[in-house]
């Protein structure tokens, strides 16, 4: 049987690419700051960086050895070593006063600058350094090899050049990025600066982990796994904590919260008699949307609130439960903090694997099922974790991917084709 399209059952429901579009419209790079290169890991540069220096800053020696004129070692061989006197020793951090002259060496650590006169580096294991029955004396050194100009020198300049363009804007700060930094002598760097996200629970049912449950009550895990989500993205996290499903509680926690760059709720944006978020949007800014073709996490709100300033703070309201919460963390909020941070669009990675059960899709949204992936010979195989309900953490907790069942399939069957979107969580 042809698999049928439920696109008409959904004539309002946005896609998860037009959500998305409508959300990202709705945020901006941030303004820049000066970071501290320790603090700058996950941020993004927003200046050019020019080098002051020429790296390395001298030619020096690429191995422990000896620095030598080429010329005087053209006919040495293991079996007759030319014979060198050996007229000092240079540690990497010191400058030898001494210059290199025919028939003379001197014993050179790596990264120690190059002496006058040397154009060249024999490394321990090509001399006599090791071998004691034919060292003669300490200041004697067999060279068995016979090697051409240049050897074993990093350049002056070889690495980075003066005024060179070493990092431009809009590059992502990596450890080695930031090892280059330093490297030039900075100890900050103008950045993007980390956006705060306001991270606010509600529910009359939910009460704080650590204290004790009450019947009835569950423990709010969406706040801690949200709070990890933004700092694995590089963004600083503010838990609100827990409102009740009242107006009154909520609209509180909303003002405590204005004063962040976007905040995030999770629940009570269905269509239960206490979905209050949608009330508070709506009354004190604007609701661009409230569900979206997906599953789970159909009961997705966005707008934005108005501040007293005049200016807007955007909401994205999660759904409650904490699969769907996080889902849509993934497919919305990542996107939303790496536009405010300046980094390029993040594409997780997307492969395409053999489907070990049934996806099924009941309605026409376009499902995201928990998958572990492993490699089988050339293919991989995705197989679901387990209940698929969206209250069900511990099935996103042992998944490495979200297989995409389409809108318009009824099942993704067992042994068809799959894409899976690979989850990224960081750490
Ligand atoms: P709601 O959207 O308010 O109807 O919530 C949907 C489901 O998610 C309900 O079963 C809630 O108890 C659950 N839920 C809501 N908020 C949280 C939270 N912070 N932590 C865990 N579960 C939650
Ligand atoms: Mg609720």
């Amino acid at each position: 049987m042809p698999h049928q399209n439920h696109s008409h059952q959904h004539p309002n429901m946005l896609s998860v690419e037009e959500a998305l579009l409508k959300i990202l419209s709705k945020f901006s790079v941030l303004d820049t700051t000066n970071a501290q290169l320790e603090d700058s890991i996950g941020m993004v540069t927003s200046e050019d960086v020019f080098s002051a220096l020429d790296i390395p800053p001298t030619d020096n020696s690429a191995m422990d050895g000896y620095a030598v004129i080429s010329k005087d070692i053209k006919k040495a061989t293991p079996e007759n070593p030319v014979f060198l006197h050996v007229i000092s020793t240079i540690a990497a951090g010191e400058v030898s006063s001494l210059a290199i002259r025919p028939g003379t060496a001197i014993r050179i650590m790596t990264g120690a600058p190059i002496p006058e006169g040397a154009d060249s580096v024999v490394p321990f294991e090509e001399t006599t350094e090791m071998d004691h029955e034919t060292s003669t004396s300490t200041d004697q050194i067999g060279i068995k090899i016979s090697l051409p100009p240049e050897t074993y020198i990093r350049n002056r300049g070889s690495d980075i050049k003066k005024l060179d363009k070493v990092i431009s804007a809009g590059t992502n700060l990596t450890p080695p990025v930031i090892g280059v930094l330093a490297s030039l002598g900075r100890t900050h760097v103008k950045v993007y600066r980390r956006p705060i996200i306001s991270v606010l629970a509600t529910g009359n049912e939910l009460v704080d982990p650590g204290s004790e449950l009450m019947p009835g009550k569950i423990y709010d895990s969406n706040t801690s796994g949200l709070v990890a989500a933004i700092k694995s993205c590089g963004a600083t996290p503010r838990a609100v904590g827990i409102a009740t499903d009242d107006l009154e509680t909520l609209n509180n926690k909303i003002t405590e919260s204005l004063d962040s760059d976007l905040i995030i709720t999770s629940a009570g944006v269905s269509k239960g008699d206490y979905d209050v978020v949608k009330d508070v949007l709506n009354s004190r800014g604007d609701l661009a949307f409230w569900s979206v073709r997906m599953r789970p996490a159909k009961p997705l709100a966005f707008g934005t609130l108005r501040k007293l300033n005049g200016k807007n703070v955007p909401v994205i309201g999660l759904p409650g439960n904490p699969v769907s919460a996080l889902v849509a963390f993934q497919q919305f909020c990542i996107h939303a903090i790496n536009k405010m941070m300046g980094r390029p669009p993040k594409t997780f990675m997307k492969i395409n694997a053999i489907l070990e059960n049934d996806i099924h899709n009941f309605d026409g949204r376009r499902v995201y099922a928990r998958v572990k992936v492993r490699r089988d010979g050339n293919n991989f195989k995705a197989q679901l974790t387990g209940n698929q309900d969206s209250n069900v953490l511990t099935s996103m907790a042992t998944a490495d991917g979200l297989a995409i069942c389409p809108e318009n399939m009824e099942v993704k069957g067992k042994g068809e084709n799959v894409e899976v979107i690979m989850l990224d969580w960081g750490g």
